[in-house]
């Protein structure tokens, strides 16, 4: 990595904070929030409580519903990757996994929570939806529409890998309903990608794009990622200059970090860190500053946290939007996530207990963790001040607290920090505070969830 910021960069260097101190170094670790109560305290013990959900059917009209189909496959796995996924299967087993996946859906379509609820979203999700076949995808979507009609719903969501698509998987991709295609390109130096064990190099970003264009998706969304390891002031700068021109409809940026059980954490805490050229995270926020700063004076308006709209093209993230605000949502999938009547589970993350499960005609659920609706309450407001900003008006409406009164530590610490304003109708994260909102959020948590370990 190089340390130094680039010509153009107009933003003054911020103040050092206690956040900064907080957190400096890349260390092996989680700081991106994506639920709560932190994945940690959820119980195997807690799992007949969301079989006993899933059999009582909602007290009143239920919140929307969505569908999550985890497909854990990949060509290579990235070193910097904590998902559950798999490269070493063949046809046979992917066949085998389909299947379950399959049986999973129909098993929960006749669960009386779920049964004749027609869903919002779809979203497909990995590991590398894009790496199976055609046909196999083909034969997954009408076995899981079949099973609950999604002909109605506002968005299906793909992620692809660019390496995995041919003209025909795009095709199939918009047969089968896809409105919303996500490149995962993460960079464009083929440098960079080869040290963290991407399976693509860019040349397959740039094959790609003509057949997703041709293909008419309603949106296309194009991912990166700052702070990738051996990562540089240049060939980041160069990589959002290319990111640019593809032109997608929105790009969303991620900071890099390294939970437990990556390639590159195994490698620090074997003590080879001095072996990886990694970013700390002011230079990350960095970067991603830069990549906000040339994609707004390119035309693009910023909507979270990570996501950045061109003005004009469709700006609406259903998935996101929906489990931010408490929707329900089905995770199928080996170690999906679910979070439905208020529970949280997730099922099985092995494979043979996964697939054993729906052998047996059981849901492969894991582990789970009934909500409180102050827990409810934590969970949407953190999330979605990943939007930028709240309206406490909304909490209050939906759960009856004053938001402001009721964390009004919290708000006055971020407000001394230079992190956010608040005034009754809105609280807004500063541009600064956004850069590092998942670093803030636990700020949030009920005192037994800090300092434990979120997953
Ligand atoms: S492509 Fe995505 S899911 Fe697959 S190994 Fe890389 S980061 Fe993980």
């Amino acid at each position: 990595m190089t340390a130094s910021p680039p010509s153009s960069s107009i933003r003054p260097e911020p103040a050092t904070t206690r956040l900064d101190r907080m957190l400096t170094g890349t260390d092996v670790g989680s700081v991106f929030v994506s639920n709560y109560p932190p994945y940690s305290f959820w119980r195997a013990e807690q799992v007949p409580g969301a079989e006993a959900v899933l059999d009582s059917p909602a007290d009143g009209a239920p919140p929307d519903l969505g569908l999550y189909l985890h497909i854990p496959f990949c060509r290579k796995r990235c070193k910097f990757c904590y998902f559950r996924v798999y490269v070493d299967r063949n046809a046979a087993d992917i066949r085998r996994y389909l299947d379950a996946l399959g049986r999973e859906i129909e098993t929960y379509s006749r669960r009386p929570r779920i049964a004749g609820r027609p869903l919002r979203f779809v979203y497909f999700g990995g590991g590398t939806p894009s790496y199976i076949s055609a046909r196999d995808l083909r034969s997954l979507a009408a076995r899981a529409r079949a099973a609950i009609p999604w002909d109605e719903a506002d968005e299906i969501a793909f992620e692809c890998e660019p390496g995995t698509l041919t003209e025909a998987k795009v095709a199939a991709i918009a047969e089968i309903g896809v409105t919303r295609l996500s490149l995962g390109v993460e960079h464009l130096n083929d440098d960079v990608l080869r040290e963290n064990g991407r399976a693509h190099v860019s040349r397959e970003v740039y094959r790609s794009m003509p057949w997703i264009r041709a293909a008419g998706f309603r949106q296309v969304n194009v991912d990166l990622m700052a702070g990738l390891v051996s990562d540089s002031w240049e060939s980041w700068r160069d990589t959002v200059e290319r990111a640019v021109d593809l032109d997608a409809d929105s790009v969303t940026i991620y900071q890099m970090e390294l939970p437990y059980n990556t390639v590159y954490s195994k490698a620090i805490s074997e003590g080879r860190r001095r072996e990886l050229i990694l970013a700390d995270w002011r230079t990350k926020r960095e970067w991603h500053a830069h990549a906000i700063e040339t994609l707004t004076a390119a035309g693009y308006e910023q909507t979270s946290a990570y996501t950045l709209v061109r003005k004009g093209r469709p700006s609406e993230f259903v998935y996101r939007d929906a489990l931010w605000r408490g929707s329900d949502m089905i995770g199928a999938g080996v170690s999906s996530i679910s979070h439905v009547g208020g529970v949280h589970f997730q099922n099985a993350d092995s494979w043979e207990e996964y697939l054993g499960a729906l052998d047996e005609d059981r849901l492969p659920t894991g582990r789970a963790l009934p909500t409180t609706a102050a827990q409810r309450l934590v969970r949407e407001m953190i999330l979605q001040l990943k939007l930028g900003r709240i309206r406490p008006a909304t909490f209050q409406a939906k759960f009856g607290v004053d938001v402001l009164a009721e964390f009004e530590s919290a708000w006055e610490s971020l407000e001394d920090e230079g992190m956010l304003t608040r005034g009754p109708d809105e609280v807004r994260l500063t541009p600064e505070g956004l850069l590092r909102v998942d670093q803030l959020l636990p700020l949030f948590y009920a005192p037994e969830f800090r300092n434990a370990r979120y997953t």
